[in-house]
């Protein structure tokens, strides 16, 4: 992982721990499951979405690491 100084605060994503300002921080992107249908919101129906509506899908988000979280896994 490869880090950098930030110029806001950030939180770390593994730690929850407060990254600070001028403080090193990696960065690396996971995917987030997230349940979807196949309707737009406005056009869903009223009553309760069947099960077989749903289907999962992974965005993909960047999640802001401390440097001690970051070096650490950057061992594994
Ligand atoms: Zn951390």
């Amino acid at each position: 992982m490869k880090f950098k100084k930030t110029r806001l605060e950030r939180t770390c994503s593994n730690c929850e721990g407060t990254i600070k300002k001028g403080d090193l921080y990696g960065q690396k992107s996971k995917s987030i499951p997230m349940m979807q249908t196949s309707w737009s919101i406005d056009r869903r129906p009223q009553e309760e979405i069947p099960d077989w509506a749903w289907e999962k899908v992974y965005i993909s988000k960047t999640a802001d690491w401390c440097k001690p979280c970051g070096e650490k896994e950057g061992v594994r």
